[in-house]
């Protein structure tokens, strides 16, 4: 292979790079939220990913109050809601987005 041969098949390894990179770091966070929302004892319905980075889940969640409906084995969710799960400063985070997915993100 000539040397401008030898650049464009570069240029072309590096393009696949950066695409599975970027695959690899949208499956991890996807992968992380459901596995973090389902130890809240959460149902996941729908894990997508965010353009900025971090996923949206749209999920049915328990309250937290122990006499709730949702706190019985096998009783009935709240929701489904979406959250945004991402990471800030090396920490995961999320927070309630509400019934409704932001558009465009
Ligand atoms: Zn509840």
């Amino acid at each position: 292979m000539d040397s401008d041969g030898l650049k464009r098949r570069l240029e072309a390894l590096w393009e696949e790079r950066a695409r599975i990179d970027a695959e690899i770091e949208q499956l991890e966070s996807q992968l992380e939220a459901r596995e973090r929302a389902e130890k809240r004892g959460a149902e996941v319905l729908e894990v997508e990913p965010a353009r900025g980075g971090g996923s949206y889940v749209l999920q049915k969640v328990k309250c937290g109050k122990p006499t709730c409906r949702c706190a019985r084995p096998g009783g009935q969710l709240h929701g489904p809601y979406w959250y945004y799960y991402y990471r800030k400063d090396g920490k995961n985070r999320s927070k309630y987005v509400g019934k409704n997915r932001p558009e465009g993100v």
